[in-house]
């Protein structure tokens, strides 16, 4: 099965922040797969707007790099980046200064698509709004995007949707999550709304509780003084955890239609309970003994201090306080360092409400399982007859949908998150970005939490690298009755 790729309008993209990490890591590799799938046109054109003093010559041997660096070998063509490369061009801008605009502003060209991608630290946002703005450069039908972190509470928050307000529109406004742009993310949708055989069961009645795990096997890295300020609850939860939360809570929309998603996804938000701390186990990873393979060190370590009380593993129950969650609660959690790389949403079922088949051991309720990386696909666990003569003993089997075999190789040449996300901005699709009252609510149930824990003092619990996290987090399923899923690659 081939993807089906429908061309773009020509449009011109600038991005602010061209000679940073993200352009060279995601953006502009991602560009340069979708000309190379014929989805960007020969028309289009990648402005680099950033502080370096470059011409277009200079900028083109960045993104160049980039290319070599960031796109896998399969998907280098010598001459397809050659015409890539000559739509590329460059101008020194000064985010907070006059210097480089009115040369972006001659650079722009009629009756394309204009985009504006915010990829400078938010601080820049209001600045770069407003020069858009007095020169002219942006239109009312132009489009920017802004990147995460969406403020670190939600004061700013709101101030960062201000700036934005002040010369944008909320429909010319594309906030990322990278997570909405994943496939199996989307596919989520399409699972739930376009078949029959899930639905009446996706409520209180039918299932026990929802799982849904991010795992990382790698620390803080080079990130470590900005991650200390932030940690797993804002890094992780506010943002990406909340979207996938949303996708499975809601309500069905009436359309699939940008503003019909996001409307249903508000209301699960609002719906959230307040989380107190009997309800949050946090955690901070230990060093690894030089006796343990490499030694490696420990979380105060990595940040260089000594008393930090930032996580760098969260876990939360979550309760949706709707008629069609009642009573099942939403277990999430999140850390570095785990056991496996992996993010998985499982949706636990109950157990069938009698057993015609007596006493059995290896009873185990269905579980649909989503897995966003590694290998994306689906698992149903059913429960089946063991084979062989002993009798009626039952085994549950896993009904495994794995996207690459039950799609093959070609089908399987599913964009990455960040290619999908930028072509959206340029048909003008808002479904796969975060409203703005959507922000401000996900902070709304975030911050009293944060400031519970930070009035307490509560300090995280230390966990060992490579383990499943603190042994508290076991015990918030464990006093429910229930586990945790065992974290696997
Ligand atoms: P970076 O520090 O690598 O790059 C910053 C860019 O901004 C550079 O191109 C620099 O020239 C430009 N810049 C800085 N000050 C400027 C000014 N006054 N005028 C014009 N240009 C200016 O940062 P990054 O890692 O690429 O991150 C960019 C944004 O993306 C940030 O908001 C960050 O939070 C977000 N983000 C980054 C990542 C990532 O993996 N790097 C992931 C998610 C979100």
């Amino acid at each position: 099965m081939v993807a089906r790729v429908i061309p773009v309008d020509p449009f011109d993209l600038v991005v602010f922040g061209g000679t940073g990490d993200l352009a060279k890591r995601k953006i502009l590799p991602g560009l340069y797969i979708r000309f190379l799938a014929g989805q960007m046109p020969e028309e289009a054109r990648i402005i680099g707007a950033a502080r370096s003093d470059l011409d277009d010559a200079g900028y083109r041997a960045i993104v160049a790099a980039a290319i070599d660096e960031f796109v896998p070998q399969a998907k280098r063509d010598a001459a397809v980046i050659e015409r890539f490369l000559a739509r590329i061009h460059y101008v020194a801008i000064d985010a907070v200064g006059e210097g480089g605009w009115k040369a972006l502003a001659a650079h722009m060209r009629p009756g394309v698509v204009r985009a504006f991608y915010f990829s400078v630290a938010p601080s820049l946002f209001g600045d770069l709004a407003e020069r858009l703005h007095a020169h002219k450069i942006a239109d009312a039908d132009s489009r920017i995007v802004v990147e995460k972190p969406f403020g670190r509470d939600l004061a700013s928050a709101r101030a960062l949707n201000a700036v934005l307000a002040a010369h944008f529109d909320e429909k010319q406004i594309y906030r990322i999550d990278h997570y909405l742009g994943k496939e199996t993310v989307q596919n989520l949708m399409a699972v739930r709304f376009a078949n029959i055989l899930f639905e009446p069961l996706w409520n209180a009645q039918y299932v026990d509780h929802v799982q849904i795990t991010v795992a990382e096997t790698v620390g803080v890295g080079g990130r470590g003084s900005y991650y200390d300020k932030s940690g797993a609850m804002r890094d992780m939860v506010q943002n990406h955890m909340m979207q996938l939360l949303c996708l499975i809570a809601m309500e069905p929309p009436y359309q699939f239609d940008p503003d019909a998603v996001r409307d249903e996804k508000l209301k699960v938000i609002r719906a959230l309970e307040p989380v107190g701390p009997e309800d949050i186990v946090r955690g901070q990873y230990r060093a690894r003994p030089a006796d343990d393979g490499k030694a490696e060190p420990s979380y105060l370590e990595d940040v260089d201090n000594a008393s930090s009380r930032t996580e760098s593993y969260i876990a939360l129950k979550v309760r949706v306080a709707n008629w069609r969650w009642q009573g099942t609660p939403f277990y999430l959690r999140t850390g570095k360092k785990l056991r496996a790389r992996t993010s998985e949403i499982a949706i636990v079922f109950k157990e069938a409400p009698h057993s015609i088949f007596g006493e059995n051991e290896s009873w185990k309720a269905n579980v649909l399982a989503i897995r966003l990386q590694p290998n994306e696909g689906m698992n149903l666990s059913v429960m089946i007859k063991e084979p062989g003569p002993g009798g009626m003993r039952l085994t549950d089997v896993p009904l495994d949908m794995s996207f690459a075999d039950a799609l093959g190789e070609e089908g399987m040449d599913i964009p990455d998150a960040y290619e999908r996300l930028i072509m959206d901005v340029i048909r003008g699709n808002q479904t796969l970005f975060m409203r703005g009252d959507e922000v401000e609510a996900a902070w709304a149930w975030t911050d009293p939490i944060i400031e519970g824990w930070d009035a307490r003092g509560d300090r995280p619990k230390g966990y060992d690298p490579g383990s499943s996290g603190p042994e508290d987090a076991l015990m918030l399923l464990h006093r429910d009755g229930r586990r945790w899923r065992e974290i696997r690659g």
